[in-house]
């Protein structure tokens, strides 16, 4: 599973000061998390079971077509150093981090394509 924690060491002596001001979505639970500095916020991780499709090329030049089933982690997140909410989607594989409005255009593209 992917997550998209900020790289890099990180220390409870090297954080700025901690601003405890969790926005209502984050569910990090501050000074004990292992992965997440104290400055940065975290939605719980919403994990969709999906069918991917994936294309490689043949030997012979065609497209071979494989489905794949794989869990995608849905996450909204806030990294304090770059002062931004973003919503990720992704798996070990791929990775998308879409701005918030970015996303609310994703969702709405999505909800006219299924309702069609
Ligand atoms: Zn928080």
């Amino acid at each position: 599973m992917f997550l998209p924690f900020r790289e890099g060491p990180m220390s409870l002596v090297e954080s700025s000061p901690v601003d405890l001001a969790c926005p209502e979505w984050c569910a990090v639970n501050h000074g004990t998390h292992e992965l997440v500095a104290d400055d940065d916020h975290q939605s719980d991780i919403h994990t969709v079971a999906a069918l991917l499709r994936h294309l490689a090329p043949a030997p012979d030049g065609s497209l071979i077509q494989r489905t794949v089933a794989s869990d995608i982690d849905v996450v909204r997140h806030h990294d304090a150093t770059h002062d931004q909410e973003w919503i990720f989607i992704g798996n070990d594989e791929q990775q998308l981090d879409l701005s918030l409005e970015s996303a609310r255009h994703l969702h709405h593209v999505l909800g006219r394509l299924l309702r069609r």
